[in-house]
Order: C-alpha cells, then sequence, then structure tokens
C-alpha cells in the first residue's frame, strides 16, 4: 500500500492551503484520528459544518440508502428529496421559495445575482449599488469575493465587479449616508464568522431592515456560518426577529455533503425566470435527501435548547481558563460559534495555539490573527466537551 505522506501534499497539490501536518483518516461524532491512530477532540467541525458530528448514524444510513436509489438527475428533472427538502425549509423559514446550490459561495453568488436582477427588472438599471461590510466574508467567487470586506481576497484578479461598497460593520450611521433608491442590496452576516466571531447588534440589523424597507433594498443574511443551528437557533435571523428579503446558508446544510441554498420570497423569486441562473449539481437528490435528514434533527426545539445550554458551559469553561491564564482580552458568540480573542501580549499568536492544541489532541480553529474560534458539534456530548476543554487548559498553560 503506498503511503500517503504530508509530503505529497506538496509535491502534488496547489499550494493555496497549508494543511496541518497530521493527515484524519477518521471520525465518529467529535472525535477525529490521524494516520498513526493519534486520537483528537474536534472542536472545528470542518469549520461549522459536520454540526452532528462525524459519520452520524442517521445521516449515513439515508446517505447509504438515497446512494442506492438515485444521486443526479440534473436539473431538466426535479427529485422528490429535492422537493421534500425545499418544502420542509419553506415550512420552517420566512421564505415562499428555495434555490439549490453547492457552497455558500454559489449560494452568495446567486443571492447577489438575483438582487441585480430584481433591481433591474423593478426599477432599471441604474439601481446597482451593493453595500457590504469591512471584514465581511462572502465566498471566493469572484463576485462574492469583491461584495466580501477584505481587499486582499479579492486583489490581483483584473478589473473587479462595480458599484460595490464597503462600510464598517455595525455603524448604522454609516449605511444612513450611503443607502439610496440606487442601492439594490445591503448584504450581512449576522455573526461575522471568518474576521472574527463578531455579532451584529440587534439595533444593527434592526436599522438595516427599515433602511432597506424605505429604500427598496433587498436585505440578504449570509447564514452560511450562523445558520442550521449553530447559533442555537434554527437561523440565526429567529433570534434578532429581524426577517430578510434573502438568506443564504451552506455549510452544516449537509453535514458535510456539499449543499448550499438561497431562500427567498415569492416577488423577489420571480426574477430568477427560467433560465436567468443554474448550476448542474445543486439540489441533487443525494445532498438533498441528506440535507433533509439533518434539517430534521437539528431543527427540533428541544436539539435547539441543548445548543444554547452547552453553549453556556463552554463559555463558562473559557472564562475560567482565562482568569487562570488571563489570555483574552474578549470572550464573545452565540451557541456553538465562540470567538476568544487574545490579549495583547499574544497578538497575531491565534494560529500557534492551534498547534499546540493538535499536539494535545485537540482540534480548534482561528478566525483571524488574533482570534480562537470554538465551533463544536452541536450534539456533542458532555464527556467530548470536557476532554476538549481539558485539553484546551493543557494548550494554553503559558
Ligand atoms: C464559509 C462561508 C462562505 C463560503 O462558503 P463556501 O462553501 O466555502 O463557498 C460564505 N459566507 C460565510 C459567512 C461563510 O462563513
Amino acid at each position: 500500500m503506498t503511503q500517503h505522506t504530508r509530503e505529497i501534499f506538496d509535491q502534488v497539490m496547489i499550494q493555496n492551503y497549508i494543511p496541518a501536518d497530521f493527515i484524519p483518516v477518521r471520525g465518529k461524532g467529535c472525535r477525529i484520528w490521524d494516520q498513526s491512530g493519534k486520537e483528537y477532540i474536534d472542536f472545528t467541525s470542518g469549520i461549522a459544518v459536520n454540526s452532528l458530528g462525524h459519520c452520524p448514524d442517521e445521516v449515513v444510513e439515508v446517505l447509504q440508502r438515497q446512494g442506492q436509489i438515485l444521486w443526479h438527475s440534473s436539473n431538466w428533472f426535479t427529485s422528490e428529496p429535492t422537493l421534500a427538502l425545499a418544502s420542509k425549509l419553506v415550512e420552517k423559514t420566512f421564505a415562499d421559495r428555495v434555490m439549490f446550490v453547492n457552497s455558500g459561495a454559489e449560494a452568495n453568488e446567486a443571492a447577489l445575482k438575483l438582487a441585480r436582477r430584481y433591481a433591474v427588472d423593478r426599477f432599471g438599471y441604474q439601481k446597482s449599488k451593493i453595500i457590504s461590510f469591512k471584514q465581511s466574508f462572502h465566498g471566493r467567487t469572484f463576485f462574492t469575493v469583491s461584495v466580501g470586506g477584505q481587499a486582499k481576497y479579492s486583489d490581483g484578479f483584473g478589473p473587479k465587479p462595480a458599484d460595490i461598497i464597503h462600510l464598517p460593520f455595525n455603524d448604522l450611521d454609516a449605511v444612513k449616508a450611503v443607502i439610496d433608491d440606487q442601492t439594490c442590496a445591503v448584504i450581512v452576516e449576522p455573526i461575522q464568522g471568518e474576521s472574527g466571531v463578531i455579532p451584529a447588534n440587534s439595533d444593527f440589523l434592526l436599522g438595516l431592515r427599515e433602511l432597506c424597507s424605505q429604500h427598496n433594498v433587498l436585505l440578504i443574511f449570509d447564514e452560511v456560518q450562523t445558520g442550521v443551528g449553530r447559533t442555537g437557533y434554527f437561523y440565526a435571523y429567529m433570534k434578532y426577529g429581524v426577517v430578510p428579503d434573502i438568506l443564504t446558508s451552506a455549510k452544516a446544510l449537509g453535514n458535510g455533503f456539499p449543499i448550499g441554498a438561497m431562500l427567498t420570497t415569492d416577488t423577489i423569486a420571480k426574477s430568477f425566470a427560467p433560465g436567468v441562473h443554474g448550476t448542474t449539481f445543486g439540489g441533487n437528490p443525494l445532498a438533498c435527501a441528506v440535507a433533509s435528514k439533518v434539517i430534521d434533527i437539528i431543527s427540533q426545539p428541544t436539539f435547539l435548547d441543548n445548543v444554547k445550554q452547552i453553549s453556556a458551559r463552554l463559555v463558562e469553561a473559557l472564562e475560567k481558563i482565562n482568569q487562570q491564564y488571563q489570555l483574552f482580552k474578549d470572550i464573545r458568540g452565540e451557541g456553538l460559534l465562540i470567538g476568544a480573542e487574545l490579549v495583547e501580549k499574544y497578538q497575531g499568536q491565534a494560529s500557534e495555539f492551534v498547534k499546540k492544541a493538535a499536539d494535545n489532541g485537540l482540534m480548534i480553529l482561528v478566525a483571524g490573527p488574533n482570534v480562537l474560534r470554538f465551533a463544536p458539534a452541536l450534539n456533542i456530548t458532555e464527556q467530548e466537551l470536557a476532554l476538549g476543554i481539558a485539553r484546551l487548559a493543557d494548550s494554553l498553560r503559558c
């Protein structure tokens, strides 16, 4: 048998990632094992994706069953799992209609194209301005990365899509000064995930809703990271009580099987008339069957209540660790999307702590250079949580 060592990555893979030194080979629940058999507690869930843990039995069963029935038929045909999943999402959210894609970026790409097309249909080509926020992250397609608020990700690819403005996050006055009748969309993450786990203020989102309604602007919530139970709510908008016009979902929707969704209302959906937008794989029966099972489990009120309880325990544990070592100046987030911002002394060293944690058998994430991000599976057991926290405390001892 060939040895697939980490060195091979550097020989045959395009070097746009720098993966960890170890290679995971197996996962179950919140545990992962690498090639040497070493065990890790996983507080990353594949970046807020495996929200039911690795290889959850109920989902594996659906995957296997659908895998023997029908995987893919293209959008020239619809499928039973597609219709079932769409019906559930419509029933459980503000939305009247759903389009399926394969990733978060594609869901946002669809949302931004829909907002532009809706503006053209209803008001004309002059209504094209998109308001987004600094440090935001919306994916890596050229449109979504240009809308995202980190120029370093969109620079160096030639001319960017036009009419995109980046304003400071949580600054309603900045939006008031810029939003007008030429604006077609405001896109916002209810909690900025990648850039440091920064929650939107409730007043900010309420204010955006009002401003958007005043100027016929579509409010897009990018819930790719916050959606599907991550915050202890099925979607984060439900916590804030602010209803968007378009919502995007992906990451946890398929528990690791690629699927994304764009949700919207009847009126807005009309602008995606036949042929206006599409995807080959989006909404295939296999992905939809898996996602259907995932949301059946996660949308249960008792499941979501439990997420809030685990969250409280995790935050309490982090605070306790912090009392001992004074590492963090802020511990924030919602549900099981928690960020811990390092004090001045450790600025820029988040990745060092990730390495130390891995040495101790714990997988954690960063969110920018100064924030440790914790996103364990939403159904993490008490035992797994306690073990992970113990390994974390060991790793943070300095
Ligand atoms: C991860 C993420 C995306 C991009 O999703 P991909 O599936 O990687 O394309 C978009 N928006 C937010 C908020 C995300 O966290």
